[in-house]
């Protein structure tokens, strides 16, 4: 026990979803020397395939889409150094209120029980210190994240650990900036015709107030490590939409990746700009 090495435990839903919400700490506390796991819950069947062709069209093949993805993630682990990668393997249940949500095998329509029970022999195999996950609205909503949600907070209450625990967001001010910056070069990264700024109420409903965010991790040291993750997926159309950024770019207004604290035991104060303090 005392020769455990600290531990990071990152609880995604999809292929990419790792380097795009945590590619920073994953890379940065990799270098310190703690040992990373990702566990990443679906196989991503209902992303983009070949030429960006979506669920239901024709040419996608739902088990290439996942081969390729898995291809893709062990690339961005690569590049992340993520030091143990477990895949849970539930079928990508799609957008809230596809077809795919109630697929046999789809991580949506898996009890929570049996999901946890897998991800709670995994936390007592590596002994995590630190746990990230997304809210309970899967940050966005989709099925899978608000499930990676459900079966992270159940599989805590199994093990007799005491991770600190967090959940992934963004502040206010970056989504507001991003925004900014995506109005004035327009999302091809062409210039166009400064625009107005975005106002208050067409924000989009992510994210928290810069006042609610307990944590502030500087990862712009491994903005170009995070870019290079998010570029190993570069069959999803969403991410190709990051990659158009440059690194430049891309580093400077996703370089601090942000979470909110929802349980310690260390007192650490707050706000505070490690996932570990308190733990070394
Ligand atoms: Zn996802």
């Amino acid at each position: 026990m005392a020769d455990r090495p600290l531990t990071l435990m990152a609880v995604h839903a999809h292929p990419d979803d790792e380097a795009s919400g945590t590619g920073g700490v994953l890379a940065r506390y990799a270098a310190e020397g703690i040992r990373t796991v990702l566990v990443t819950c679906t196989d991503g069947r209902c992303g983009d395939g070949p030429g960006g062709v979506k669920p239901g069209e024709d040419g996608h093949d739902p088990a290439a889409v996942a081969a390729m993805r898995r291809k893709e993630l062990e690339a961005s682990c690569e590049v992340l150094e993520v030091g143990h990668l477990e895949l849970l393997e539930y079928a990508d249940s799609g957008m809230m209120g596809w077809e795919s949500n109630d697929a046999p095998g789809s991580f949506w329509s898996t009890p929570v029980a049996d999901g946890a029970a897998r991800l709670a022999e995994l936390m007592r195999y590596y002994q995590p210190d630190v746990v990230v996950t997304y809210d309970e609205n899967g940050f966005y909503g989709h099925p899978d994240h608000i499930q990676a949600h459900r079966i992270t907070v159940a599989a805590l209450e199994l093990v007799d650990l005491s991770p600190k625990v967090y959940w992934t967001t963004v502040p206010h001010s970056a989504v507001r900036r991003f925004g900014e910056v995506m109005r004035e070069s327009g999302p091809d990264g062409e210039q166009s015709e400064p625009v107005e700024p975005v106002e208050a109420a067409e924000l989009p409903e992510i994210g928290l107030p810069d006042e609610e965010i307990s944590t502030w991790v500087d990862t712009t040291a491994f903005g170009g490590r995070k870019f290079d993750a998010l570029a190993a997926h570069a069959s999803q159309g969403d991410n190709i939409f990051f990659l158009r950024m440059g690194k430049e770019r891309f580093t400077e207004l996703m370089g601090v990746e942000t979470f909110v604290r929802v349980r310690d035991t260390t007192g650490a104060a707050l706000p505070e700009n490690d996932l570990f303090a308190g733990l070394r």
